[in-house]
């Protein structure tokens, strides 16, 4: 893995090939590996290694809310734990969850939610805690991605998965699946998520710059790639299944 600090970003991020500097095309997403049921004291949990991202989910629920007074009678609630462990960037991260980790968390929260049936269990919390081993860029997408896979393996109720998935600008080119060092060094950097139930965006965040053509074409491009990460989940999935039928 390649480390740099900020006074040496490569001033250009695509190469004299077209290619970027970790040899991809512009819209190659980077090795996606995922499992479920990782975690045996969880009620469900998937691993997801994102190129250089290594991020645990483990998913507990429906279960008695914790302080009490955050319950609600009419629906449960769901509370996400994202966190990045002190060792999983170049410089130590301070381990006391961090504004960022608190904006990350909110904003899974807020994109999961929608797939899941709340209203019929009142007085009740699901949790979502998800652990960044190593973090290369595209974290939120990723662990999205995994938390999703890990309510799945929970066997809680959903109305679809969830994906997720970076698009972004560097050098003047659209991109998918920016690298740590392309969405710090690049012009910009859009995470997107997609509800499969009614096909709709259920995250997007935006930081740079990008006229409105290249907003609609990344979305397009966001659309193709979030197809690609959904087929991996279910093939997650359907991989537990398959084992357990063959007694593996
Ligand atoms: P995301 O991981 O979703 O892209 P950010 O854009 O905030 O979220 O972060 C981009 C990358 O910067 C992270 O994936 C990680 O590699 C790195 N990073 C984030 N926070 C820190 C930190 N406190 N110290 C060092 N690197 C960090």
């Amino acid at each position: 893995m390649t480390l740099l600090i900020q006074d040496e970003y490569p001033k250009k991020l695509l190469r004299e090939d077209g290619l970027r500097l970790d040899g991809r095309g512009l819209t190659d997403l980077r090795p996606i590996k995922m499992e479920v049921d990782v975690i045996k004291n969880a009620d469900g949990s998937a691993y997801i290694e994102w190129g250089n991202n290594k991020i645990f989910a483990s998913v507990y629920g429906p279960r008695e809310v914790h302080p009490h007074h955050l319950a609600k009678p009419d629906r449960g609630i769901l509370r996400v734990f994202y966190r990045m462990a002190t060792y999983s960037v170049f410089e130590r991260k301070r381990p006391a969850p961090g504004r960022r980790e608190k904006e990350i968390s909110l904003v899974i929260s807020e994109c999961l939610e929608p797939v899941l049936f709340l209203e019929l269990y009142p007085g009740t919390s699901f949790e979502i805690f998800i652990e960044v081993i190593d973090a290369d860029g595209g974290t939120r997408c990723a662990s999205t991605t995994v938390a999703a896979l890990a309510l799945a393996d929970a066997g809680i109720p959903m109305r679809s998965l969830v994906s997720s998935c970076a698009v972004g600008k560097v050098d003047g080119q659209l991109i998918t699946d920016l690298s740590g060092i392309e969405d710090k060094a690049g012009d910009s950097d859009m995470p997107v998520a997609m509800t499969w139930f009614n096909d709709e965006i259920s995250l997007l965040q935006f930081d740079g710059k990008m006229n409105q053509e290249e907003m609609d074409k990344s979305l397009d491009m966001a659309k193709d790639a979030l197809e690609n990460v959904y087929q991996m989940q279910l093939e997650a999935l359907k991989k537990k299944y398959i084992q357990i039928q063959e007694g593996i």
